[in-house]
């Protein structure tokens, strides 16, 4: 039977990393026979490096990235005998939110994006590989990063548009559309940027301004 570490060797070689695992019952909406679900982000460092070289990035075509995920995952859960999953399959959408969480190793952070315990908030997650047998995974950490944190992610955006009373998306679409959201365009969100585990994250600055250029055409 595939172990955890199989797992890690063939998704390394296909730029992926995994963001945690667990495994599923009856209330977690994973498929019937899962009996192990592991949730893939990019592999780092590195990812961005592929990603501009692959064919769903060359030929200008809408969703890139979904269109590299889908073809990425399918053939690793090819190779490892799962089935892949997407966040972006559906309706009805698969929980991933709540799966990510299932983890241990993704929270919800004082702003209440999503903190991952090695990508802070610029966790980005691909897709899953829901697999029939039982499969040894590592201990999760034993709590959030922002346990031990003063929360710059707070008081990060010049706009107050993320903070402890959530997202105001508006406010940030109005900064993203004057010359003073250049940086978060061309670096990404200052928020997200500001979190010492993000900081310590190898994600190149284009990716992330990839992802506000899509949530801000
Ligand atoms: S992208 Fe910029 S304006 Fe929008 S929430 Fe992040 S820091 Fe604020
Ligand atoms: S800046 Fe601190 S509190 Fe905010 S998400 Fe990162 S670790 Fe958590």
């Amino acid at each position: 039977m595939v172990g955890y570490d199989d797992i890690l060797a063939h998704a390394g070689k296909a730029h992926l990393d995994p963001v945690g695992a667990f495994h599923p019952t009856g209330d977690d909406g994973a498929p019937p026979d899962c009996r192990t679900l592991v949730l893939f982000g990019p592999g780092e460092p590195g990812f961005w490096t592929h990603l501009t070289a692959s064919p769903e990035m060359q030929d200008r075509r809408p969703d890139p990235v979904d269109r590299w995920s889908r073809r990425v995952l399918g053939d690793l859960a090819r190779s490892l005998g799962a089935v892949p999953l997407f966040p972006f399959d559906g309706p009805p959408w698969p929980p991933f939110i709540a799966w990510a969480k299932r983890t241990g190793r993704v929270w919800s952070s004082p702003v209440t994006l999503l903190v991952h315990d090695r990508a802070g908030l610029m966790l980005s997650i691909r897709g899953a590989l829901a697999f029939p047998g039982h499969i040894t995974l590592p201990d999760a950490p034993d709590a959030a990063p922002c346990s031990a944190c003063a929360a710059p992610c707070t008081s990060a955006c010049p706009v107050g548009a993320l903070s402890a009373a959530g997202y105001d998306t508006a406010a940030c679409h109005a900064h993203l559309d004057s010359p003073e959201g250049a940086a978060c365009m061309t670096q990404g969100c200052a928020a997200r940027r500001a979190c010492p585990v993000s900081a310590t994250y190898p994600r190149h600055p284009a990716q992330s301004a990839l992802h506000v250029a899509a949530f801000h055409p």
